[in-house]
């Protein structure tokens, strides 16, 4: 057996870290905010009949194209996009990195603003381009001026706006999304993967006209399929054709576009607990707020809660408890997701006995 540290890899990944969210199996999984409702068994079989249509085929390699898909996905996303303006990947993350592939590399800069998802940074460094990060505002907030006035500062070739933001759950307005594409030349991902939580309208109908903003969203949230590694895109046309320049061949299996087909047949079904998850977030933050603490507005499935003491004896205690949640790496700060209405009930008894 040999050490890492003996292999000689790549010079700038020396003493870097992989992506590692803990993965304890407690029944209380609250920590990386999927959606906590099962699949309905209708769904699930739904899914098992389009992958054994496919299972039929699978000496042949998949649609490179996937182009029922793609329509499909332009369907559901509405405002007149074209199956050749979408785009999918093995999770929104395989987009994000095709994404950095095609328009990042060693000459160029990347910004997005603070505390926001831990990936982009991985995904700029894998692809050896240059991220900063910038803060966002007293209360997490972006404005036009100050998303305006920090953009020209920084001169990027790629700014990231995450709507609603990872960690804080903050939204961000169309006016804000128009002020940062209209401050520079290059490309603008807003990355809406909790946007189906939103009271905030989403990006979409900013792309008419607009070639270099680039939507991305998830199945892993709201839909409930984060287990079958399903993320997409909207833009121009011309940014598929970019993004096809880097894809490796046949990246969606034909597994996968099978059961991502079913979903989107079955997404009125597998969405149907949008509403119930955006009540519990309500309730733990009005249940959090009762116990002295500092919740963020959210309109995500989530809540970054803040002024806790020490988050380590909470996590430590929720966990003993059968509850995990996360700790994001902000002092006095834990992130929640909303699940059911019997894991909020579970997990705001726990917080209070162990605040008390
Ligand atoms: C969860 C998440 C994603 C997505 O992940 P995939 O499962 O790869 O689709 C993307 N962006 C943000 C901000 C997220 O929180």
């Amino acid at each position: 057996m040999t050490n890492l540290d003996d292999l000689p890899i790549r010079r700038d990944l020396v003493g870097q870290l992989p992506y590692g969210a803990p993965q304890i199996d407690v029944p209380i999984r609250l920590n990386v905010n999927e959606n906590t409702f099962g699949i309905p068994e209708e769904v699930a079989l739904k899914i098992v009949q389009r992958t054994a249509e496919a299972a039929l085929t699978l000496n042949r390699y998949p649609d490179r194209e996937f182009i029922e898909l793609r329509r499909m996905l332009a369907e559901f996303l509405g405002g007149n996009l074209a199956a050749e303006q979408i785009w999918a990947a093995n999770g929104s993350n395989e987009i994000l990195q095709q994404f950095f592939q095609v328009f990042g590399g060693p000459d160029v800069k990347a910004i997005s603003f603070g505390p926001t998802y831990s990936m982009y940074l991985n995904i700029a460094r894998t692809t050896m381009t240059d991220y900063q990060l910038l803060p966002r505002l007293g209360d997490y907030s972006l404005t036009e001026d100050y998303v305006r006035q920090e953009i020209l500062k920084a001169q990027p070739q790629i700014v990231i706006l995450c709507s609603p933001n990872n960690p804080t759950g903050t939204g961000t307005s169309l006016e804000v999304i128009e002020a940062a594409y209209d401050s520079f030349e290059g490309m603008l991902l807003v990355d809406e993967a909790y946007q189906e939580f939103a009271n905030s309208p989403s990006a979409i109908s900013l792309l008419p006209g607009r070639p270099r903003l680039v939507i991305s969203r998830t199945m892993s949230k709201a839909f409930a399929f984060a287990g079958a590694r399903v993320g997409y895109m909207a833009a121009d046309a011309a940014v598929v054709d970019a993004m096809r320049i880097v894809r490796l061949p046949y990246h969606l299996s034909a597994l996968t576009q099978a059961a991502a087909m079913a979903a989107l047949e079955t997404s009125g079904q597998l969405l149907a607990n949008v509403q119930q998850i955006k009540v519990q977030r309500d309730r733990i933050m009005v249940g959090v707020l009762k116990m002295g603490l500092r919740p963020l507005p959210s309109d995500a499935n989530f809540v970054l809660i803040e002024g806790f003491d020490d988050t380590q004896m909470i996590f430590d205690g929720l966990l003993s408890k059968g509850i995990i949640v996360r700790d994001i790496g902000i002092a006095g700060c834990l992130r929640v997701t909303a699940g059911t209405e019997a894991e909020t009930t579970k997990l705001l008894g726990e917080l209070a006995l162990l605040l008390d």
